[in-house]
């Protein structure tokens, strides 16, 4: 049986040749912003700054005395939030950090192979805040990339209406920034890439954004590293008969408040669970206080859905084509989730947790993969940080030579005779062969 649809997303309006209408051109205005930074460094930025968030301060870059003067401004509650918060996310970094051991393994007498794991050199952490103080974002990015040993960490947020972001500015510091810049959107992610006058060239970017930062992002990609493409988020929840529709209500809706563009998906085998959790979606956006239910609404009507299935592994099996960035588990087997899917950012198993706990709090990293990238990668680690190199020694002149004669045959076979000559040399010095040279 196919899944049935109890609610679909309502169709973007289309102008008479099919085109979306009121769409932005976002790559156009990404790809003109990054050609003038290439070509007019500081003052391009500033330009856009001005353009974009009002914002042209005689410095992007914060000294070490107005970043004390800003935490000053940050309530001591807080504060302790912040490092508590950070301790949780140290605790799962350093964990990660372990798991990553160098190696060196004799695959042969006298051959002796490695690996070794090497911080990138400098990186550029983006935290997002055109909308809200993401100060989360700091914790996951600056904090994972000084975990993983990364010795120049620069950290990029936006001023938000104009305003600096107090409690960002101090979440980027406990977390270690070595450089903090109040610049947002595609002007910081160029600039980091490209190194301006005043603000340092670095090799890789990471952290989440909206379509902006990820389209800079996903276009320098090659010229930097990037962590993954992060872009707006998603939520979906897979629930069975025994789920309250008012927690997936509620669940939704905490992911579809961070924009406008937020896919909001229930996936039950519960007909009645689906059709009660729209009802309650609706209820809560239409009679409650939430301070941010313009924002969640236009999300809801035009990417929620809601999708029935016959059984709970069918749930499963629709829920992994999504490939989605969140993925909540309200069933009788929550753990069942490990082992039927295989595309997630991030998995929350149980009524017990919830994505905001990811989100926010719990340690785990929530910078995710979004727009079903999860079909090739995981969210963001201090594995991203780190170059795992490989070595190579031989111990003894058998061994050489040995390898020698296969090189040379080998590299033959691919009509690479400088490359059989290399190994023809060792062939002859240490295993004696005559080549005739
Ligand atoms: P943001 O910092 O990503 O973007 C703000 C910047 O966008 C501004 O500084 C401005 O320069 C630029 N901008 C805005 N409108 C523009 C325009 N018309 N033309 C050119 N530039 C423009 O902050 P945001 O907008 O609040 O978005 C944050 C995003 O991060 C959300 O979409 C959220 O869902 C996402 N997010 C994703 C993850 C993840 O892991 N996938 C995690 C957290 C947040």
């Amino acid at each position: 049986m196919s899944p049935t649809y109890l609610k679909k997303p309502a169709p973007l309006p289309t102008n008479e040749t099919g085109h979306v209408t009121g769409q932005i051109d976002v790559k156009g205005i990404v790809s003109s912003v990054i050609d003038d930074v290439r070509k007019n460094g500081d003052e391009a930025v500033r330009r856009y700054s001005e353009k974009f968030d009002k914002w042209s301060p005689e410095s992007f870059r914060l000294s070490k005395e107005q970043i004390e003067a800003i935490i000053s401004k940050v309530p001591q509650q807080t504060i302790d939030d912040i490092k508590e918060v950070q301790s949780n996310v140290r605790a799962f970094a350093q964990k990660q950090k372990e798991s990553l051991k160098d190696f060196e393994v004799e695959i042969r007498p006298g051959v002796h192979l490695g690996q070794k794991n090497v911080p990138i050199d400098a990186v550029g952490c983006y935290i997002p805040g055109g909308r809200y103080p993401l100060l989360a974002s700091a914790h996951m990015t600056i904090l994972t990339a000084k975990i993983a040993g990364v010795p120049n960490v620069i950290a990029c947020t936006p001023p938000i209406n104009g305003e600096i972001p107090n409690a960002t500015v101090a979440a980027m510091y406990f977390a270690g920034a070595d450089a903090i810049y109040l610049l947002g959107g595609t002007q910081a992610i160029a600039a980091m890439a490209i190194g301006t006058e005043t603000i340092p060239k670095v090799n890789f970017i990471c952290g989440p954004g909206n379509a902006f930062v990820a389209t800079a992002k996903a276009m320098l990609y090659g010229e930097i590293g990037i962590d993954l493409f992060a872009g707006p988020t998603e939520v979906l929840i897979v629930a069975d008969e025994d789920a309250s529709p008012f927690m997936c209500a509620v669940d939704l809706l905490s992911q579809a408040e961070h924009g406008p563009d937020t896919p909001a998906v229930l996936v039950t085998n519960s007909e009645r669970v689906g059709k009660e959790t729209i009802e309650h979606v609706e209820k809560i956006l239409t009679t409650t206080n939430m301070s941010t239910a313009g924002l969640a609404s236009t999300s809801w009507k035009a990417f929620g859905e809601v999708v029935v299935t016959e059984t709970i592994d069918e749930a499963y099996k629709v829920a992994d084509t999504y490939a989605s960035e969140h993925v909540q588990i309200l069933t009788k087997s929550p753990r069942d989730a490990l082992t039927k899917m295989s595309n997630y950012g991030a998995l929350f198993l149980g009524a017990k947790t919830c994505v905001s706990y990811g989100d926010k709090v719990i340690g785990t990293n929530h910078v995710l993969p979004t727009k079903g990238a999860a079909r090739y990668t995981g969210g963001l680690c201090v594995q991203k940080f780190l170059k795992t190199y490989t070595y190579q020694e031989i111990k003894t002149e058998e061994a050489s030579g040995a390898l020698g004669r296969l090189c040379g045959r080998a590299a033959r076979a691919e009509n690479f005779e400088g490359h059989a000559r290399s190994g023809d040399l060792r062939a002859s010095l240490f295993a004696k062969d005559q080549i005739d040279w």
